[in-house]
């Protein structure tokens, strides 16, 4: 049997404990995840793609059947073919998020209709974390220890130190 892969696709910068929950979840219906983490120009990042790799791989170092990639340049669809994956998967948050991504699951239907995305509705515990207000607070120096996972908070304050975010 040919095994049931989800692409899970984001900018993760950085990757937080809402992310990390929807991997969690993932895993239970797919045999397999792939992160890949994609370049969105409209975003400036704060840590590059490698970075966010690294800081992946080292989060989910326990899981088993999880991959972190970096997402070449191409359309999301077109990547998830390319990977043998069957869906992808997002989180939602809020009202918001479904808006967006609504928007953002039909495009890509409508660039290949084999391809399905799966929506996780984000874990209470995390429905307020999102990767640029852990940014905001991290640089004033609050607590996110339990927002985003160790090697991420070590990793944001050691960028604080030695850049302005
Ligand atoms: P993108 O720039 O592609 O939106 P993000 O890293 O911001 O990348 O988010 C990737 C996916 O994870 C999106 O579907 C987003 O809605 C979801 N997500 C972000 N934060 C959370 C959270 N706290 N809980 C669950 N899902 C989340």
């Amino acid at each position: 049997m040919t095994a049931n892969i989800g692409l899970f696709p984001g900018s993760f910068d950085p990757f937080t404990n809402g992310h990390l929950a929807t991997v969690k979840r993932a895993l239970s219906i797919f045999d397999k995840v792939i992160i890949a983490v994609v370049t969105n120009t409209r975003k400036n990042a704060l840590f590059t793609t490698q970075e966010k790799v690294d800081l992946i791989e080292t989060a989910v170092a326990d899981l088993s059947n999880v991959e972190v990639i970096a997402a070449p340049q191409k359309l999301t669809v077109d990547l998830a073919v390319s990977l043998h994956a069957s869906a992808l998967i997002r989180g939602l948050r809020n009202a918001n998020d479904f808006e967006y991504e609504a928007g953002i699951a039909q495009m890509n239907k409508a660039q290949n209709p084999d391809i399905e995305t799966v929506f996780f509705v984000a874990d209470q515990r995390y429905t307020f974390i999102s990767s640029s207000m852990i940014k905001e607070v991290a640089a004033f120096n609050g607590d996110i220890s339990a927002l985003v996972p160790a090697n991420v908070e070590e990793a944001l304050k050691y960028k604080i130190q030695h850049q302005s975010v």
